[in-house]
């Protein structure tokens, strides 16, 4: 049976659905958990979107107060269906991995070309810009019509992983964001909000990694990082980096951009840009990390001096 059919005959089945997204989740991990909740709820599935820690940058999109947030997740018993969005494998569902697992049926929904297929069944079609992509083909499938609801979370993770329709657009993407702009949402105030309106402590936080920047391996490998004391003293989290990597990218001369976060002492989240020719995902995936050819990361166990030296002799493998 084609898997689109599958996971049709598993919703249409399911009584109580769970969904779930990765750590960190950005726009296209939010938007695309709201959007099946929205759509499961149009037909009335009892469903529950479950995220310790959501971005507050997408407080705005319809059903954001009705997740489920904080360290003390839901039980298994209670859904006979889990659907993950936009996670590549099991680790990336952080703290709610074992939560997936003890749950009879499960689904993936994702766009990462590093998908490891850990589902039951895995709607992974890698071409997608997004997952939001992905699913608006799901929707159809289940004969579900985008309402404003779903269109304005669909929209928000098409453009946040399009970086504003600049990266892996295709033909069906703006076929896709046609029938979402067709619902008459606000697209202007939705790129506002997203893009452009930033908190003053956030500024602050753009300026000292921007300050930090170093240029390597004759200026094409930007390199900068964000601390502890960084995230404390300005009362901002991880959630708050998104987008910082690509000040490193935008300098004339770069190919790769490495951001690295502290998570705690001697453990950094390690954020890769590239531009035209480098991939990233490989250099990510060796150190059990994933993503996109030329957006990726992962966890390193290293000072910031062993972290610099380490990829940028991955990356110089790749340099021309
Ligand atoms: P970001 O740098 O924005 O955190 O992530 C860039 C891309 O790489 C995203 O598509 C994200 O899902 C993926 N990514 C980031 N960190 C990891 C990781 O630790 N494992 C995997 N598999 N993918 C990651
Ligand atoms: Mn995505």
């Amino acid at each position: 049976m084609p898997v689109l059919d599958s996971i049709k005959e598993k919703i249409n089945d399911s009584k109580s659905i769970l969904i779930l997204t990765h750590d960190n989740p950005d726009g296209d991990a939010i938007g695309s958990s709201l959007a099946l909740y929205n759509a499961l709820k149009k037909i009335d599935k009892k469903c529950v979107v479950c995220i310790p820690v959501p971005d507050k940058t997408y407080k705005f999109l319809p059903g954001f107060d009705e997740i489920l947030m904080g360290d003390i997740l839901p039980e298994a018993k209670d859904y006979d269906l889990c659907i993950a969005l936009d996670s590549s494998d099991l680790n990336r569902l952080g703290i709610a991995r074992e939560l997936f697992e003890s749950i009879e049926n499960t689904i993936c929904i994702d766009h990462h070309i590093t998908n490891q297929n850990f589902a039951d069944f895995n709607y992974v079609n890698a071409v997608a810009s997004s997952t939001c992509e992905n699913l608006m083909i799901v929707l159809a499938s289940l004969d579900i019509a985008v309402n404003k609801e779903i269109a304005e979370c669909l929209y928000t993770g098409i453009l946040t992983d399009t970086g504003g329709f600049r990266y892996n657009a295709t033909p069906e993407t703006m076929e896709i964001v046609a029938t979402i702009m067709e619902t008459g949402i606000n697209i202007a105030k939705l790129y506002r909000t997203i893009f452009d309106i930033v908190s003053l402590n956030k500024t602050k936080l753009i300026g000292r990694a921007i300050d930090r920047i170093e240029l390597l391996s004759e200026n094409r490998i930007a390199f900068t990082f964000i601390s502890l004391k960084d995230f404390e003293e300005l009362g901002l989290d991880e959630s708050d980096s998104e987008g910082i990597v690509n000040y490193g990218r935008n300098i004339d001369s770069v190919e790769v951009s490495i951001l690295a976060k502290e998570r705690e002492e001697g453990l950094y989240k390690i954020s890769l840009r590239a531009n035209d020719y480098v991939d990233v995902s490989v250099i990510a995936s060796k150190y059990a990390g994933g993503g996109h050819v030329r957006a990726a990361g992962c966890e390193l166990n290293m000072t910031l001096e062993q972290i610099k030296q380490t990829l940028t002799e991955e990356i110089e493998k790749q340099l021309k």
